[in-house]
């Protein structure tokens, strides 16, 4: 550990460390405060700036702060990205003493205390990863008072030891990371979590705070049962997360579509999601025959494996990732900038959960979800193998998440309704807000394909129809004859692509059906006769072209600085500074403070001082190397 762990203490001949409690110092080490033994009176805001470089706190920071400062408990649930950390890590840079947070992601804690370092605080973990040198270390250094905030595992936390060693330390308070894993109605229930009422017990008087990111009510109220939180005591942040573009694209030519994406993202890490592991690795192997940087990453494979791959992802070496969903819950990289949905997710909570992880920086970033009824589909048959009495809820939730995929206003409005939130109005940054649905009467264009369904018997599948509808000659359809049907041609003035998104549209909405066991060829239903009969009118919405879809997705982030190449230049240092240092690339500058650094072009430290981001340790360490990187930019060498 090269950074200053001891800043502001020194060893001090003939004096022993004394804890308020008056227990002398366990280790017997000779240390005292330097200068005023009375800690400053440093503001919440100040500190804000001073470790983290940031000028105002995100919504209910604030409070947070100020309530644990008073000494009490809470419960805070804020969606990923909402700067849970800060709400126990500027109480922990307050108040004297350690705070101890716990933590069931050991595969986090080295990058999260790396970046508290990386910003001048002295902090350390203690988990399994470590040798008993190492650890006896660390608590030797607790034990000295040179550490502010010490990373936990509930395992370890569990031992007997733990409880004694902490009884030795002077608290500042204990933060829980991840609370919903106390609670076995989650999804990530760690039965050492349920040992943390030990910690209300043993330290009544040390205050307490709970974060989670995933936590309905009955979970919330499980939290605060097991931690003896007062019910008042909550803190429920919005969900929104209004830097993160929503868009649904049709799964039609998907590997296509994702191409497309990616040649506009150059290097931005991203992440796409796949239902199968078989999938992940295949559509890794296609991504690096076009020559990226991609990996598949899936519970089949070893452990040093997965973590080789993760790791190797949150250093930037690798630029996609191809993942089940057993990719996610270990990853703290704030700068993913794209997350892609190749398939329908099961429910609500898992795609808002994945699409989460992207753009936790607060830069913009863009999430695509791809949707073909065969997703819904294949989900449906998976229900169908589960517990009889899960059966309702899981179709309930896969209901929602298909009307989510087939809305027509803004789709945030529908994502947050689910959370119980009412948003103020349409955000502007989703797919249908910007392209807004032209709805146009389709009755003619449905029966025209209907027809021929039905002068087919039923018997061909969705590109054989168009074939019929636009008048092909081609082999399939003259040997069967389906020239010579009164339908064939009659579509000629709309194109392939078009056709095919009207046919799925009419597949959507249930008025044909697709039969996947037979061929996939398609069948008349009830209300594809009614149609037929124009017994019923049917609204359609125009296709809009896939380039032009594709174009509308939230600005790209490089787009508004990168034009002259500072942007690209400053992320080269970066990375440099990263590898010689040995931590992850957004340790040491965020995504979103490179972008403003090379927006504002500050020419010295004060005004580099005033980049978001940009705290007192970073300026002192890096500040001048960036500096630098911009007057080259400027003189063009
Ligand atoms: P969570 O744990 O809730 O997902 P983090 O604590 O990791 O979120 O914070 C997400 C990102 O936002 C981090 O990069 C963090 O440094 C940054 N952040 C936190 N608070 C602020 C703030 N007040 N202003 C700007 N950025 C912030
Ligand atoms: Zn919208």
């Amino acid at each position: 550990m090269s950074l200053p762990l001891f800043k502001g203490w020194k060893h001090e001949k003939g004096r022993r460390l004394r804890t308020e409690d008056g227990k002398s110092c366990h280790c017997g080490a000779r240390l005292a405060r330097r200068g005023n033994p009375k800690k400053s009176i440093m503001k919440k805001q100040d500190a804000l700036k001073k470790y983290f470089g940031y000028e105002t706190f995100y919504p209910l920071q604030a409070e947070i702060i100020d309530h644990v400062l008073q000494g009490r408990n809470a419960l805070v649930l804020m969606p990923t990205g909402g700067g849970k950390s800060v709400c126990f890590q500027i109480p922990a840079l307050l108040k004297e003493g350690t705070a101890i947070v716990v933590s069931p992601l050991i595969a986090l804690m080295k990058d999260q205390v790396d970046a508290l370092q990386a910003n001048g605080i002295a902090a350390a973990f203690l988990n399994s990863t470590q040798t008993d040198e190492e650890s006896a270390g660390i608590i030797s250094l607790c034990l000295q008072g040179g550490i502010k905030l010490l990373y936990i595992s509930p395992e370890r936390l569990a031992a007997a030891s733990t409880i004694g060693f902490l009884q030795k330390l002077r608290l500042s308070l204990f933060a829980i990371d991840e609370a919903h894993c106390i609670s076995s109605w989650g999804h990530d229930f760690r039965p050492d979590y349920m040992k943390l009422h030990v910690l209300r017990k043993t330290f009544p008087d040390v205050p307490l705070i709970a974060l989670t990111a995933t936590a309905d009510r009955a979970i919330r109220q499980d939290i605060l049962r097991q931690l003896e939180i007062p019910e008042k005591f909550q803190f429920i942040a919005s969900f929104d997360r209004p830097n993160l573009s929503l868009a649904v694209y049709s799964g039609r030519k998907r590997l296509e579509q994702i191409l497309s994406f990616l040649s506009r993202r150059k290097n931005q890490p991203g992440i796409i999601y796949c239902l199968s592991r078989r999938m992940t690795e295949s559509m890794a192997a296609k991504l690096q025959d076009r020559g990226y940087r991609a990996a598949y990453y899936h519970a089949g494979m070893g452990n040093a494996e997965r973590s080789k791959i993760q790791d190797a992802f949150l250093r930037d070496k690798i630029q996609i990732i191809c993942a089940t969903i057993a990719f996610g819950l270990g990853i703290d990289k704030s700068n993913i900038r794209w997350i892609i949905h190749y398939s329908l997710p099961k429910n609500i909570e898992s795609y808002y959960q994945e699409i989460g992880r992207a753009g936790r920086d607060g830069a913009p970033a863009d999430t695509v979800l791809f949707y073909s009824y065969a997703d819904v589909k294949a989900h449906q048959d998976m229900i169908v193998d589960a517990p009889k009495d899960r059966q309702e809820l899981l179709l309930a939730k896969l209901g929602r998440i298909k009307s989510y995929a087939e809305a027509d206003i803004c789709r945030r409005r529908i994502l947050l309704s689910y959370f119980n939130e009412q948003p103020p109005g349409d955000c502007g940054n989703c797919d249908v807000c910007k392209n807004p649905p032209q709805r146009i009467n389709g009755t003619i264009i449905a029966q025209k394909a209907l027809s021929a369904v039905a002068r087919t018997g039923g018997k061909v599948n969705i590109t054989t129809l168009i074939g019929i509808l636009r008048g092909s000659h081609n082999k399939q359809i003259m040997e069967s004859g389906y020239d010579r049907i009164k339908t064939f041609g009659v579509g000629r003035d709309i194109s392939y692509a078009e056709w095919t998104d009207y046919i799925f549209q009419l597949l959507n909405s249930g008025f044909v059906d697709i039969a996947y066991d037979d061929g996939y060829t398609l069948k008349l239903n009830e209300l594809s006769r009614k149609i037929l009969q124009a017994q019923m009118d049917v609204l359609l919405t125009r296709p809009v072209p896939l380039e032009k879809k594709l174009e509308t997705i939230a600005a790209l982030p490089q787009k508004q600085a990168a034009d002259d190449g500072l942007f690209e230049r400053l992320r080269a240092l970066r990375k440099q500074l990263a590898d010689e240092n040995n931590v992850p690339a957004y340790v040491v500058f965020s995504d979103k403070t490179l972008l403003e650094m090379a927006a504002v072009q500050p020419r010295d430290a004060v005004a580099m001082r005033s980049v978001s981001g940009v705290g007192e340790h970073k300026l002192n360490l890096y500040g001048e190397k960036f500096l630098d990187e911009i007057r080259r930019h400027e003189n063009k060498d």
